[in-house]
């Protein structure tokens, strides 16, 4: 358990919102975490970016949270922060994401909200890359830091649109599928070395027909424009 681990490993905590619409598709527990250092310039919680500063995610902050979720009207759980995978926090989120997924199975799903990008975390290279066996038990990750200067309050549950809402399941290292295009049966690929590549079923409802086809970047929006796809879709980075 969680808890019961070394205490420099224990999740410290700010918030546990039991109903919360904002941080995830539908009616969603959400575990607001200690500990950020992405330091984003208009940062709605610096308050949360010290991994001590907030209150010990002990035995009874688990069974709140887990009683919260276990109710038919509430569809899962989001890890929020500050950062579920900033350093001194990846332990227990990895020990929580695989006890959650024990308990309710695929009945309930998790999102995680992180500063880091999907590209950060599945670098090889990177200290960041132990954060991916959580992501493997995760159904969405919203990734990147906040940027001022894409804030959007439209935007759907991220607060710039150079985060993503990445379906996990969907996705790997090369194709990223975007949560809400999974939905409509829209799959989106990326551009890579200065190529696009396309593994999508691009008709609505979903197809089970795959095209894979790299494009060179100048046909790319003509491309996109002609699928009903939007340019700033693109704008990732
Ligand atoms: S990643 Fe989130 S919590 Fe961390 S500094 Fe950026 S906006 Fe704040």
């Amino acid at each position: 358990m969680l808890f019961d681990g070394p205490r420099e490993k224990i999740w410290y905590y700010h918030d546990i919102v039991k109903d919360d619409m904002r941080n995830g598709n539908g009616l969603r527990v959400t575990i607001f975490l200690a500990g950020c250092n992405h330091y984003c310039q208009g940062c709605h919680n610096p308050e949360t970016w010290d991994p001590t500063n907030g209150i010990l995610f002990d035995e009874a902050a688990y069974n709140e949270a887990m009683e919260a979720v276990d109710h038919d009207y509430i569809q899962g759980v989001t890890l929020s922060g500050g950062d579920p995978f900033h350093p001194a926090n990846r332990y227990a989120t990895n020990l929580f994401v695989q006890d959650f997924r024990k308990r309710f199975h695929t009945k309930k799903d998790i999102w995680i909200y992180t500063g880091y990008t999907w590209e950060q975390l599945h670098d090889k290279n990177s200290p960041d890359y132990d954060a991916l066996n959580t992501l493997a038990s995760i159904d969405v990750l919203v990734d990147g830091p906040f940027k001022k200067e894409l804030a959007d309050v439209n935007y759907h549950w991220a607060g710039s649109t150079n985060q993503r809402v990445i379906s996990v399941p969907k996705s790997d290292d090369h194709n990223i599928v975007l949560y809400e295009d999974e939905k409509k049966g829209i799959f989106q690929g990326k551009l890579l070395s200065g190529r696009f590549n396309f593994t999508s079923p691009l008709v609505i409802p979903p197809s089970t027909e795959i095209e894979e086809k790299t494009f060179n970047p100048e046909d790319v929006f003509t491309e996109l424009e002609r699928r009903g796809w939007k340019e700033s879709m693109l704008k990732h980075k």
